[in-house]
């Protein structure tokens, strides 16, 4: 399987790649993004054999499907890490809330949020295919939360592979800054900066473009790379616990194999919700994906109207942070998938010089085909919170935008399948006030300790302990003394 360009080919980057060319260089021409060649087909015989396979076997069967240039054996590797989730042969567990509302939960693994679903096996193989090449990486990452966890822990003392990660000081929960400076591998290095998170996103832009740290990782022979949410290497995983959650509705007599179901997805780079695109493509019976998002709510308007437009929107803060994004990259291979390279660079280079597009009539009911969006706001999100809390089912703030989409959908009698993003624990202090309806301002500690014992469920090891933990990264520094920091890190 080969992998092609949404914007085309510029006559310099080669017109086709290989998988493992496209996860080490995810940039391709005029900025645009790699995606595969074809889509391999799920038939009968899959799902009939689905039914009695675990998670790793069904992802090794789809992963083999893909044709991708890794052996075999190193994706048997990647897919081991599965092994270190909460329950290794049911990895995304599927629970069933309402009559026909099912949640496929996608936080059981080592940083509880579900970036780990597709960052650990993806972490294994891009130090395997760097090993290879005889190349050293830097991986350079922003975080607003989540993702910062999940990178490093999957490439903590990995071959060939250093990461640098920057996150806002202040600008995360307690959890997730303690997730990443308490983190000890040697390869890793974590800056919180002066700042909010665009401001540590912006320095990572100016530190890629400049050329004194060029030059000089140039002379430590160490190549940049990306391990952001358009890789193709993570979007890949991203198919495979769409189609688990089918199989698993199955297994659990919910549904008859190839019956139509509802998939709703808490979206915000919209990673998840290609993943779960792509998976209807290679026939997925999913009659319409559901895009959830909180008031940063511009995927909404997308869907809806037709309309991007960035001009006039500030991001807003909410209570579910992960989700609050305005420039959703992922979109983009929608866009190249229905209307072509050549309308995908018109659409993105009017974003890029309007801060707008807008899609025809004709292109938007393609796009409604495949996909319809509902937005909530905080409130929605407490109160979502509390009544699934009395009903003895804790979701966390991104996962109960969810419901709001589920809500929207009326009566039906087709299963709805939505995802799960986060455990609770990630968020702490939001679900204790959603809990008690209160304002205090709890630390995360307090609000662990309160939720978990209002609602007798217990706070996971890995999160418990990283209150004990030693600080291993404690620097917090302005943005002009970024450069100088990572590159000290590059030579030591
Ligand atoms: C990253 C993240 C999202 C958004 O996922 P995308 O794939 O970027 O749309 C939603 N919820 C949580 C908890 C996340 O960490």
């Amino acid at each position: 399987m080969m992998f092609i360009e949404t914007r085309g080919n510029d006559g310099h980057k080669p017109e086709k790649v290989a998988f493992s060319y496209a996860i080490l260089n995810p940039s391709a021409s005029f900025g645009g993004l790699y995606i595969p060649e074809t889509l391999p087909q799920l038939d009968a015989d899959f799902f009939a054999k689905a039914q009695t396979q675990n998670y790793k076997e069904i992802a090794k069967t789809i992963l083999l499907k893909f044709n991708i240039d890794i052996d075999t054996t190193v994706i048997d590797k990647a897919l081991a890490l599965y092994d270190n989730f909460d329950n290794a042969n049911d990895p995304v567990p599927l629970k069933q809330i309402e009559e026909n509302l099912y949640i496929n939960e996608l936080y059981h693994g080592p940083t509880r949020a579900f970036k780990d679903m597709a960052l650990q096996p993806f972490g294994y193989i891009l130090s395997h295919v760097a090993q290879k090449q005889k190349e050293n990486y830097l991986i350079l990452a922003a975080t607003s939360g989540d993702t910062g966890p999940a990178t490093l822990d999957t490439f903590a003392n990995k071959p060939n592979i250093k990461v640098a990660c920057l996150y806002p000081d202040g600008g995360t929960s307690d959890v997730q800054r303690l997730q990443m400076v308490t983190q000890e591998a040697s390869n890793l290095k974590v800056l919180g900066i002066h700042g909010n998170f665009d401001d540590a996103q912006n320095s990572l832009k100016s530190l890629l473009a400049s050329e004194s740290f060029q030059k000089e990782l140039d002379k430590h022979q160490v190549k940049l790379s990306a391990a952001n949410s358009v890789n193709f290497g993570r979007i890949i995983f991203q198919i495979i616990y769409h189609i688990f959650g089918y199989v698993n509705l199955i297994k659990q007599n919910k549904i008859t194999v190839n019956a139509p179901f509802y998939q709703i997805i808490p979206s915000g780079n919209f990673g998840n919700a290609l993943g779960a695109y792509y998976a209807k493509k290679m026939g997925l019976p999913i009659k319409k994906i559901l895009i959830a998002s909180n008031i940063n709510n511009i995927l909404t308007d997308l869907i809806n109207t037709g309309i991007y437009d960035l001009r006039g929107r500030t991001l807003l803060q909410t209570t579910s942070p992960a989700m609050d994004i305005l420039i959703s990259s992922n979109v983009e291979r929608v866009l190249y998938d229905k209307f072509g390279a050549t309308r995908c660079k018109e659409l993105m280079d009017n974003l890029k010089t309007n801060r707008f597009y807008q899609l025809t009539q004709k292109e938007l009911a393609l796009l409604q085909e495949d996909f319809a969006a509902v937005y909530s706001d905080d409130d929605f999100a407490k109160k979502t919170i509390k009544k699934y809390a009395e009903k003895n089912y804790v979701l966390d703030p991104h996962t109960a935008t969810t419901i709001k989409a589920y809500d929207a959908l009326g009566e039906t009698e087709i299963p709805v399948i939505a995802c799960s993003t986060a455990e609770w624990t990630k968020f702490a202090p939001t679900m204790i006030s959603a809990l008690k309806e209160e304002n205090k301002k709890y630390n995360d500690f307090e609000a662990l300790r309160d939720f978990s014992s209002a609602m007798k469920i217990k706070i996971p090891g890995m999160i418990q302990e990283l209150f004990d933990k030693k600080i291993v990264h404690d620097k917090i520094v302005d943005q002009e003394q970024i450069e100088q920091e990572i590159l000290h890190f590059i030579k030591g």
